[in-house]
């Protein structure tokens, strides 16, 4: 039996399948990458996987917050990093200093960033996210001549450069989709309103995972992908685009115990044996990210072999049925909840598919229990 985790519940985070991922994406794309390594890193650190993703090609990295920027930046990578989700108390004054290049939703916060820049006798880096069909972030039509108008005082003052220009996908994962053309089609328009207004961006991005995957006639100066560096396919139908999963979850057995026939095991028994049996219990629950809506549907893998997690998952652990002859399975083994799906064993979209979500929601719901190990 394998044995000695480093931890009773460890995340291994495969660098090497990063890279690897990197490199599937620039060649598909054929532009230059920004990993998107917000919400630490989808699950899997940030500042390792920015550092490998870097190291493999990535010239960019992209978070939300501008706090998540200058996490990196106190790291010591000194890339280019682009912040796009801001509060109007967002660290703006930090994210100028620290030279994070701010992604503008609104003539709001372009006046705070510009105002934040004069204050400071500094320029800042900013790009200009326009909502091109997403009505989510990004500056509204309704409010894109006024903004524009205002982005190009702010460059002429010397405030602010402009760095570059982006939107986002509604229907990326649906490279097809007429929309996606649509969305270019406009961000194109409004890069050449601030090439009229004296005020060019320097570079252009639009592309998600799925885009940047199938669709490189979207993909103008550099794509954005996350889910695709972290090797979940973004398009499940269309595949795995030769991309490695880079999280394998692995705990290590607590306890075995036998099991009398007619027991209920875990919270209301929501599951009953109907054979003495064997049973074990395995240190991740939902304050980990395990789902408690996967209860009484997990398999889990034990030396290569299949069990059933049984009984409704708890906190910080849930119970998996051995079988009567104990299925060989000794405290210390070690489980495999996910992974690669090598040998048969489950990847993060198994769990997801099991009760209705994306395997984004999985990876990057791995509490910070699980201990990150880089392998
Ligand atoms: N760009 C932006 C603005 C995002 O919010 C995200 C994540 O949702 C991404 C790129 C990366 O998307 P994906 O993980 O689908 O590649």
């Amino acid at each position: 039996a394998e044995t000695g985790l480093p931890a009773a519940l460890t995340a291994f985070i495969d660098l090497d399948a990063i890279a690897h991922n990197v490199g599937v994406v620039r060649a598909a794309a054929g532009t230059d990458v920004i990993a998107v390594v917000k919400a630490n890193g989808y699950g899997h650190g940030a500042e390792p996987v920015a550092r490998a993703a870097l190291a493999a090609g990535a010239t960019e990295l992209g978070v939300a917050h501008i706090a998540e920027a200058l996490a990196l930046r106190e790291a010591g990578i000194d890339a280019h990093i682009t912040a796009w989700l801001h509060t109007n108390h967002a660290p703006f004054d930090a994210a100028i200093g620290a030279d994070i290049d701010v992604a503008l939703s609104s003539r709001r916060q372009l006046a705070l960033v510009a105002d934040a820049a004069r204050r400071l006798g500094r320029t800042a880096t900013v790009t200009a996210k326009v909502d091109t069909g997403l009505n989510r972030s990004g500056v509204a039509v309704d409010e894109w001549a006024d903004f524009a108008d205002d982005l190009a005082k702010a460059n002429a003052d010397g405030a602010v450069r402009v760095r570059a220009i982006m939107c986002h996908l509604v229907r990326g994962d649906e490279p097809e989709h007429p929309l996606n053309s649509q969305q270019a089609e406009r961000l194109d328009a409004a890069a050449a309103d601030l090439v009229r207004l004296g005020s060019p961006a320097e570079v252009m991005h639009i592309a998600n995972s799925p885009a940047a995957l199938t669709r490189p006639d979207l993909a103008r100066d550099l794509v954005r992908p996350g889910i695709a560096l972290y090797g979940c396919t973004p398009i499940p139908q269309r595949g795995d685009f030769g991309l490695v999963p880079a999280m394998t979850l692995r705990a290590e057995v607590a306890l075995v115990k036998n099991l009398a026939a007619g027991q209920g095991v875990s919270y209301n028994h929501h599951w009953t044996s109907d054979r003495d049996t064997v049973i074990a219990v395995v240190p991740a629950g939902y304050a980990d990210g395990v789902p408690r809506l996967l209860s009484n549907q997990m398999r889990v893998q034990v030396n290569g072999r299949g069990f059933p997690q049984v009984g409704r998952v708890c906190m910080d652990q849930f119970v998996i049925d051995l079988g009567p002859d104990g299925g060989g399975v000794a405290e210390g083994d070690v489980v495999e909840l996910f992974g690669a799906g090598t040998r048969g064993a489950p990847i993060a979209r198994d769990w997801a598919d099991q009760i209705g979500t994306i395997d984004y929601e999985i990876i990057t719901g791995i509490g910070a229990r699980a201990h990150r190990q880089y392998v």
